[in-house]
């Protein structure tokens, strides 16, 4: 997308960047009220701003461009991923369709094959219709993706872990590969947030994250985020985002930035509990697998630990039996709710065989290893033997009925 308008961010905030991450979670982009010096950041929920006189205006003119409640989400999101700018978007698919918009007609893309399904969906359907050709490929087999870079691959798509199997791809090989070809990277990092991995730090060059999820982490908001590591892709994404009207609404903002603040805390208490269920799960007489690099045995986990400050609280998990014991399991708990959607501070989990993953065919699903025996777990903040003691009671629930 072509840029013809002058660029300008609004008045930064103070620079918190010598702090830590908690203390910039806390902070950064917070004090935004001169006037009253409030605490917390206002909401300011107006569509214009007035004018001084027709050359001046306060650093904001209307909210579709920018407005004070999103910029101070906005520095405080690029600041956790050590980014130079941010755009926060009205959702997740937002952020990734506003990353896309780097591509133009002619252009190839690729991506892994196990990405989020929104994602698929609009890399696959969406995409062509603006002519760009995309590649989907296994990004842990690196012949695979240099076999796929033709004369026109401009970009390639990294999600790790992925979904629902919690495959580990190697963000700093595949950096050096692009970097290599003359590509550029956008990672999503939405399943693990900034507080426990950090891909512009290892050459990624956009962040992309559905702050749906863990940023937010109250389940309250639909919201996304597009993080750049360098001035030359924050223009132009400052850019199709004001042109394409994808910012996020200010109650939204003011929602998140109140989420975000304890992003650092909330992770700890997530992957505390996750380590606990995961055991649980491992050990269990119905179960017959578990997906968490957390684990030892997980063939991702050594790779994780290079590359990741946490192994985050999604687990995804085989059941025993046929496929009604993983469907009785999955409505047998009083805590964790059946639900789709993950990063929230209450537990939920959800069945990929019939609810997330139903768009694909059964014949990529299969292939995708997923059965109708996956669940899908995304651990809260609840108290770890209260979540083990729900499920396991789901478990022996169905068992009994089997
Ligand atoms: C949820 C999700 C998205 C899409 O975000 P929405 O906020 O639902 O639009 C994109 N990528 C990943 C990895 C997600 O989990």
């Amino acid at each position: 997308m072509a840029d013809s308008a002058p660029h300008t961010n609004p008045p930064a905030g103070r620079d918190y960047s010598a702090y830590g991450f908690d203390s910039r979670a806390v902070h950064t982009g917070v004090d935004k009220d001169g006037q009253y010096r409030s605490a917390t950041t206002p909401i300011y929920p107006t569509s214009t701003f007035v004018w001084d006189d027709v050359r001046t205006n306060r650093g904001y003119d209307y909210t579709r461009s920018a407005n004070p409640t999103r910029r101070a989400l906005e520095e405080n999101i690029a600041s956790l991923c050590g980014g130079v700018d941010c755009r926060v978007t009205c959702s997740g698919m937002a952020a990734v369709d506003l990353a896309t918009m780097l591509l133009n007609s002619g252009d190839h893309l690729i991506a892994g094959r196990d990405i989020y399904g929104g994602t698929y969906r609009l890399l696959h359907d969406v995409l062509p219709t603006r002519g760009v050709r995309v590649s989907f490929v296994d990004l842990s087999d690196e012949e695979e993706v240099k076999a796929a870079v033709t004369e026109n691959t401009r970009a390639l798509w990294i999600e790790t872990p992925s979904n629902p199997l919690m495959n580990v791809h190697d963000v700093r090989a595949l950096v050096a590969l692009a970097k290599d070809r003359g590509l550029f990277t956008i990672a999503d990092n939405t399943f693990l947030s900034p507080a426990l991995q950090r891909p512009i730090e290892m050459g990624v060059d956009v962040e992309v994250h559905s702050t749906t999820k863990y940023i937010n982490g109250h389940s309250d908001v639909i919201a996304g985020a597009v993080v750049t590591g360098s001035e030359e892709y924050a223009k132009g994404i400052a850019f199709a985002c004001n042109a394409c009207g994808l910012g996020g609404s200010p109650f939204d903002c003011w929602l998140t930035l109140r989420g975000v603040k304890t992003l650092g805390v909330r992770m700890q208490k997530h992957e505390e509990n996750a380590h606990k269920v995961a055991q649980f799960l491992q050990d269990h007489p119905a179960v017959e697998r578990v997906y968490y690099p957390g684990l030892s045995h997980h063939p991702g986990h050594e790779l994780a630990k290079s590359q990741q400050d946490g192994f985050g609280a999604m687990i995804s998990f085989e059941t025993a039996g046929d496929a009604k014991f993983a469907q009785d399991t999955l409505t047998g708990t009083k805590l964790v709710m059946l639900a789709e959607s993950l990063g929230g501070i209450e537990s939920l989990w959800q069945y990929p065989w019939l609810m997330s993953h139903a768009s694909m065919s059964e014949e990529a699903r299969r292939a995708g290893g997923i059965t109708e025996h996956l669940i899908r777990l995304s651990i809260g903040i609840e108290d770890a033997d209260d979540l083990i003691a729900d499920i396991g009671g789901a478990l022996e629930a169905a068992s009994a009925n089997a």
